[in-house]
């Protein structure tokens, strides 16, 4: 079985996310969506609330699971037996940074991490814009499925 892991912190997801997701079915059987628990990091919405939001998404996807995670990435893949890492790229900065993340994870194992280009469509969103609307007051469902909601 050829298994993803689709590895963020997901504050919130967002179209972008979910349009990575929605590839990624395409490419593997299964796609486990982790989310990535760092202590040090203050996030908008609860380690639950980002889950939910997740599952509620791809509810009539059997093909996408939601997780959460503690430590490396790649010590995760293994526990699960994902052989891959999915990511989405939106520029260069993105490549950049993501490509030193792939090289140490090769470095460190045989996971393979395999980049999806974010559709056009979607390429500018990012959890952080989309948090930052939220706390204007701003119209965010335009930029993130459905299932995500602010109390
Ligand atoms: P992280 O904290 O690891 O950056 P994110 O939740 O921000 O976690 O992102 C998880 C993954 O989703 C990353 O591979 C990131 O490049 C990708 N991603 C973020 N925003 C978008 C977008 N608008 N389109 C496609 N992929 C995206």
């Amino acid at each position: 079985m050829k298994r993803a892991l689709f590895p963020g912190s997901f504050d919130p997801i967002t179209l972008g996310h979910y349009d990575i997701i929605k590839r990624g079915i395409h490419l593997f059987d299964e796609v486990v969506v982790a989310i990535g628990i760092n202590a040090d990091k203050n996030y908008m919405f609860s380690l639950k609330e980002r889950q939910q939001f997740i599952e509620e998404a791809f509810k009539d996807e059997p093909k996408v699971k939601v997780v959460t995670y503690e430590g490396l990435t790649i010590d995760f893949c293994k526990k699960i037996d994902a052989q891959f890492i999915l990511r989405g790229l939106r520029n260069p900065a993105d490549f950049e940074f993501e490509k030193a993340i792939a090289h140490t994870n090769r470095k460190l194992s045989k996971i393979e991490t395999v980049f999806l280009l974010t559709a056009a469509r979607t390429s500018y969103i990012s959890s952080s814009i989309v948090r930052d609307v939220i706390r204007n007051n701003g119209d965010y469902t335009v930029l993130v499925p459905e299932s995500v909601k602010t109390k």
